[in-house]
């Protein structure tokens, strides 16, 4: 129920009607019996500043910030977290002594389902599949889990070496971002090594169901231990990760990274050290695989 003293949280982006967070925030609100409503907001990359200053007008807690806003952002906040200025980017923003500080959660929810796991992280070999906006996240958080090394494929050269070059002096220093990037094509050669191998490519993602970033006789390849990973929420599981299975792996999908980053978010907004996490899984899982 709104009342005169509902506080409002929400996310920017263009378009947003898509998203998914005004359905796992607010079923996450309304356990907690808050006083609390989470909005989707539509605002056009021009009119980001206008918005900025509306929200501080009318005391919005916190939002998260979506494509086109995740870097445009960047500059207009009074203070970046350390780990978003390291991804290069802004998801989650909240109001706090009259400034709006960013930071971003994607990292913590990629790393959650792993940290799950009994794992030596220093003896594990990444191998990401991709260069975009979320395999920075990904890079973030495999050297924020000690993996030994961490080799980033991509079918552009010379966008694999702007993203490695984009790592040096880093602000997760003392963390030594370690980032080798290779063509698409040295994938056979080097996915022998790889205990931890993730798909940051939407392909195969709903609807072209049927398409894998790598064939199947590629996982035959993988140490007996490798984790196979895919950012990808819908299909679950992707063909990519259906491969992984048939060879034997343990398979994350991307469900998890959307619950956990958008957790992580709401403990930022509501200053709490828990949020009824469950209940956000369960509500995307009931719409996304009804
Ligand atoms: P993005 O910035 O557009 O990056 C996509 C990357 O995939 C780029 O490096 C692109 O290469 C590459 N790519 C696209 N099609 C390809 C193809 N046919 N062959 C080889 N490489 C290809 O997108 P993003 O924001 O990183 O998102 C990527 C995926 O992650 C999406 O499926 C998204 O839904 C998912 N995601 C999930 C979560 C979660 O919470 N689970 C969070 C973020 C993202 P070029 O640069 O050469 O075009």
């Amino acid at each position: 129920m709104i009342t005169g003293n509902t506080k409002l949280l929400g996310v920017i982006g263009h378009p947003v009607e898509h998203s998914l967070s005004p359905l796992m925030h607010n079923a996450a609100l309304e356990k907690l019996r808050l006083d609390y409503v989470y909005l989707p907001f539509p605002i056009e990359p021009q009119n980001l500043a206008t918005a900025l200053d509306g929200f501080a007008a009318i005391g919005v807690v916190g939002f998260n910030a979506t494509i086109p806003h995740k870097q445009a952002i960047v500059p207009k906040l009074s203070n970046i977290e350390p780990i978003a200025r390291a991804v290069g980017a802004v998801n989650t923003v909240v109001r706090k002594d009259d400034k709006w500080i960013g930071t971003n959660t994607d990292v913590e929810g990629f790393i959650a389902p792993l940290q799950s796991l009994d794992r030596d992280w220093s003896q594990t070999n990444a191998l990401v599949l991709g260069n975009g906006g979320a395999a920075r996240a990904v890079v973030a958080g495999c050297t924020q889990l000690g993996c030994a090394s961490v080799r980033v494929v991509g079918r552009n050269l010379q966008k694999l070496e702007e993203f490695r070059d984009s790592w040096q002096d880093s602000p997760l220093s003392p963390l030594k971002v370690n980032v080798q990037v290779h063509e698409w094509g040295y994938i056979p050669e080097i996915i022998k090594e790889a205990n931890l191998l993730i798909n940051t490519t939407p392909i195969g993602m709903y609807p072209k169901i049927d398409n894998s970033p790598i064939n199947a006789d590629l996982f035959l390849h993988l140490p007996k231990d490798t984790i196979v990973y895919d950012l990808i929420y819908t299909p679950s599981p992707t063909k990519f990760l259906q491969y992984a299975q048939q060879a034997d792996k343990t398979a994350i999908d991307g469900l998890e990274m959307l619950v956990q980053q958008g957790a992580a978010a709401l403990k930022i907004w509501l200053r709490r050290e828990t949020v009824p996490v469950d209940v956000m899984r369960k509500t995307l899982q009931q719409q996304l695989y009804k």
